[in-house]
């Protein structure tokens, strides 16, 4: 679905919707070996403002590096190109899709000569999990396919051809009848969701997985991380959080840039909590929206105004 957007960057111009082609021997497209970006932009009271842009823009260049892949373009040019795009459309609250693959050379898996071809869209996207998700939390499901193990991908870059797992893992859920799954590691420890980063809240304190257990650095994460320090909890973000703790946790929460704060209120048979939005999640998830909303001036150094 277009919506009412039009115009996407692509290699350095500004194409049509449509025209925005490319060739079907594409590496990318045969090898997953794409890497990409899901930035939101927000509506504010100080106009259209890109959520923490930077650090998206530092991890798009960090993740090209285990593939060799060189972006054509300098980090202030795909800032211009994105600004430029949102301005064209008019666009206020939407989120943002950088991508850089390796294009059309040859088909080795080596990628040989093939460019590193880019791209950035935009469009208006609601709640990714709906609406009713942030509210009320959603139902998930602890998933038989278990991530892919930093020793065998690294993790820590976001790159397309690791979605295919997140795929797998995500519509088993759906199939099941449940929002969304939970991934577990290969060591058997919780270790994100598909799309997600997951917080476990017990006792007041608030846990969420290292880095070391195979999970993308979430810049919602370290975003919500720096939220609950700065309102006094106690935050363990090097925890390694064993399935069955997923089950006496008080609270559980999905962050994301495209989740931004969900809550989970029930994990396979499992109620979690009282089974809604706890108390903790409800108070971070307000945080979170006075920042990206600017109610707050607090961290406009996150913030990059269209
Ligand atoms: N884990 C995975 C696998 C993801 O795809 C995402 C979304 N980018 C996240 C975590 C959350 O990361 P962020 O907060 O940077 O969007």
């Amino acid at each position: 679905d277009e919506m009412d957007v039009d115009t996407i960057w692509m290699d350095g111009e500004f194409v049509d919707w449509e025209d925005a082609q490319i060739h079907v021997l594409t590496h990318g497209l045969h090898y997953g070996t794409g890497v990409f970006e899901g930035v939101r932009c927000y509506d504010t009271e100080e106009g259209p403002a890109i959520f923490r842009w930077e650090e998206h823009l530092e991890r798009f260049y960090q993740s090209c590096k285990p593939y060799d892949m060189e972006i054509p373009f300098e980090p202030e040019e795909l800032t211009e190109a994105t600004l430029e795009l949102l301005r064209r459309q008019d666009l206020a609250s939407c989120y943002i899709r950088p991508i850089a693959y390796y294009g059309y050379d040859t088909l080795g898996v080596s990628p040989g000569d093939c460019p590193t071809d880019v791209a950035i869209a935009a469009w208006p996207w609601g709640a990714y999990l709906g609406e009713d998700a942030l509210e009320n939390g959603i139902e998930v499901m602890v998933s038989s396919w278990r991530k892919h193990a930093s020793s065998q991908i690294p993790t820590n870059a976001k790159t397309t051809g690791l979605y295919v797992n997140s795929l797998l893992a995500g519509e088993e859920a759906r199939r099941n009848g449940f929002r969304e799954a939970i991934v577990l590691n290969k060591e058997g420890n919780v270790a994100e969701g598909p799309g997600e980063n997951i917080f476990l809240v017990r006792d007041g304190t608030i846990y969420t997985p290292g880095l070391s257990e195979s999970i993308l650095d979430g810049i919602t994460r370290n975003t919500v991380i720096g939220l609950a320090e700065e309102r006094g909890y106690e935050v363990n973000d090097t925890a390694s959080i064993s399935r069955g703790e997923l089950n006496t946790a008080d609270e559980l929460f999905f962050t994301g840039s495209a989740a931004e704060v969900t809550p989970i209120r029930k994990v396979d048979n499992v109620v979690i909590g009282d089974g809604g939005r706890g108390p903790v999640t409800e108070e971070l998830q307000q945080a979170f929206f006075d920042l990206v909303e600017r109610r707050t001036d607090d961290h406009d150094e996150w913030f990059t105004y269209v």
